[in-house]
């Protein structure tokens, strides 16, 4: 059998990394995480907590509160990937609002919020068979990684499969509003000082802004597959 190996995966936000990953997760039968799963986890309970509004974040109280988030991936057979509990509490659904998604870049350019849930990322991946997505995975997190994939495609797509998820989930809200935040997101996740979002000089650069789901996946296998002659 191949050894396992750590594949990371980072690009801007809707560029389909998290739908490759579970593919692969699933194919290679590796474990997945999606780590910006637990930012927004955080971003969900400084929203509960009060620390964050529309015209105010009071960081400090939520860098006080860190030790008390604990944040695990309770794996579900029937979906194939683990989903989010926030102290002990399912929050998958709740961390995928539009406003979740309105305040996630600010808490996660927070430092201490990133050194914890980097420390935990890489204890998960200590096994290696693991398929991590996110920003910072290739570059931060495991710069080892034996496969690092860059996906990219252009904010108007990605804004258009937000949308799209967003309204099949019955959710109120507007393309303008979605792409909006799709460019506000782009923008502090490339221009913050820890961790930007930036393509790791060893990663494969993926624009899949005109390929299928099955044409990508077929990509990144071949790639795996040429990783272990
Ligand atoms: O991947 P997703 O769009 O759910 O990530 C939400 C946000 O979490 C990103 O826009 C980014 O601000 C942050 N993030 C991060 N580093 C990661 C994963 C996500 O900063 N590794």
């Amino acid at each position: 059998m191949a050894s396992k190996i750590t594949i990371a995966i980072d690009g801007f936000s809707s560029t389909g990394k998290s739908t490759l990953a579970k593919q692969l997760a699933k194919q290679l039968e590796y474990v997945y995480v999606d780590t910006g799963a637990m930012y927004r986890a955080v971003t969900y309970f400084a929203m509960q907590n009060g620390y964050i509004t529309h015209d105010y974040f009071d960081k400090e109280s939520l860098v006080h509160s860190l030790p008390f988030i604990r944040l695990q991936f309770e794996f579900k057979p029937e979906l194939g990937f683990g989903v989010m509990v926030l102290n002990d509490i399912v929050v998958e659904e709740e961390i995928r609002t539009i406003e979740v998604s309105g305040f996630v870049s600010k808490i996660a350019a927070v430092d201490e919020v990133r050194t914890k849930l980097v420390e935990q990322q890489q204890e998960m991946g200590k096994g290696k068979g693991i398929v991590m997505d996110g920003r910072d995975i290739g570059t931060v997190v495991f710069p080892n990684a034996e496969l690092k994939i860059y996906m990219t495609a252009s904010a108007t797509t990605r804004a258009q499969r937000r949308y799209d998820e967003l309204i099949q989930k019955g959710d109120d809200v507007s393309y303008d509003e979605v792409f909006q935040n799709v460019v506000e997101r782009d923008y502090i996740d490339t221009h913050r000082a820890n961790s930007p979002l930036v393509k790791a000089a060893d990663a494969i650069e993926i624009d899949n802004s005109n390929m299928t789901r099955e044409e990508q996946l077929a990509l990144v296998l071949d790639l795996v597959q040429n990783l272990n002659n």
